[in-house]
């Protein structure tokens, strides 16, 4: 498994799991259980949950299905905006790691920025750090200047990375927020890289895939990581699909597959505003 190093020093997969809409259906739980522990199995053990996510269930899955091998895991979850007090922020934590049925997370993002300053959920963090209820911290959906802000502040450079919209129809980040990122060794983590399935369909990504006897998804899996420092997260509600998206590590795209997709998809060559799904 390819690793991305945090600023710990520490080592996560680049190919992690999402979990957004998983455990909303009772008919889909047990494949949604067998394709997180597939994944598992295939060495995809970062696991990204949150809070807000089916209000509470998709923790819930990600706890059951972490049963008894909650170690080989590093968990991700996310306190939402509207709980990111001082307080709020170490209730929410607590919360989660209930229904996560562990006694602690591996990363806790601020899920995007709202009206509490940002100080104030930083406190919450060293303090949940300090009791061992969270190992890192980090943001999400934060633009150039939150980020900038961020580091300006006292406990701000201890983040542990950015998880942002990132796929090859959302480039936006690669004119200004990843190259700040990279240049600090800052990981950012694309969520919806394969654009929420909207991407499998596209002409130009289904005709570079063939020329690999890949799939859409794997070159658009292998394509968030051609420059390093990213973590992608995909989510799977199958066996089958863990199983093909974890093929993309093993996909060497060339430089012609990367002009073909840069023609169909441009690099930005200006600043745009950070999109969020
Ligand atoms: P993704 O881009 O990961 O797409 C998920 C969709 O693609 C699902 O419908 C899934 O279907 C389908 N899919 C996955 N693999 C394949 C495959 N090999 N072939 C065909 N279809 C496939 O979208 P998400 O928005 O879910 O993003 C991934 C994760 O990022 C989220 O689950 C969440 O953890 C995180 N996220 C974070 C956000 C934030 O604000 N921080 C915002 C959005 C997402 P199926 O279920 O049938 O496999």
């Amino acid at each position: 498994m390819q690793t991305v190093t945090l600023p710990s020093g520490e080592t996560v997969p680049a190919l992690g799991q999402g979990t957004w809409n998983i455990g909303d259906r009772r008919d889909r739980r047990a494949q949604e259980i067998a394709a997180l522990q597939a994944g598992m199995d295939l060495g995809m053990t970062l696991l990204d949950t949150a809070e807000m996510y089916g209000d509470g269930n998709s923790e819930n899955l990600v706890g059951e299905a972490l049963a008894g091998r909650r170690d080989e895991a590093f968990l991700v979850s996310k306190v939402l905006p509207s709980n990111a007090s001082r307080r709020g922020t170490v209730k929410a934590c607590e919360d989660s790691l209930r229904r996560l049925r562990t006694d602690r997370l591996d990363l806790y993002l601020l899920h995007w920025r709202g009206n509490y300053p940002l100080e104030e959920t930083l406190e919450a963090f060293a303090q949940l750090q300090r009791d061992g209820k969270i190992r890192h911290w980090g943001v999400s959906n934060f633009d150039p200047g939150d980020m900038a802000e961020l580091v300006s502040l006292e406990a701000g450079g201890e983040v542990s990375t950015n998880q942002v919209l990132y796929n090859l129809t959302r480039r936006g980040i690669e004119f200004d927020l990843l190259p700040w990122c990279r240049d600090r060794g800052i990981p950012v983590m694309a969520y919806s890289p394969i654009e929420q399935g909207r991407l499998l369909r596209q002409p130009a990504l289904r005709k570079v895939a063939e020329r690999h006897g890949a799939t859409p998804a794997q070159v658009a899996l292998a394509w968030t990581w051609r420059q390093g420092g990213v973590i992608a997260i995909p989510k799977a509600g199958s066996a089958e699909h863990v199983r093909e998206n974890h093929g993309a590590l093993s996909l060497q795209l060339s430089a012609e597959d990367f002009a073909e997709l840069d023609r169909a998809w441009p690099a930005p060559t200006r600043r745009q505003p950070l999109e969020m799904i």
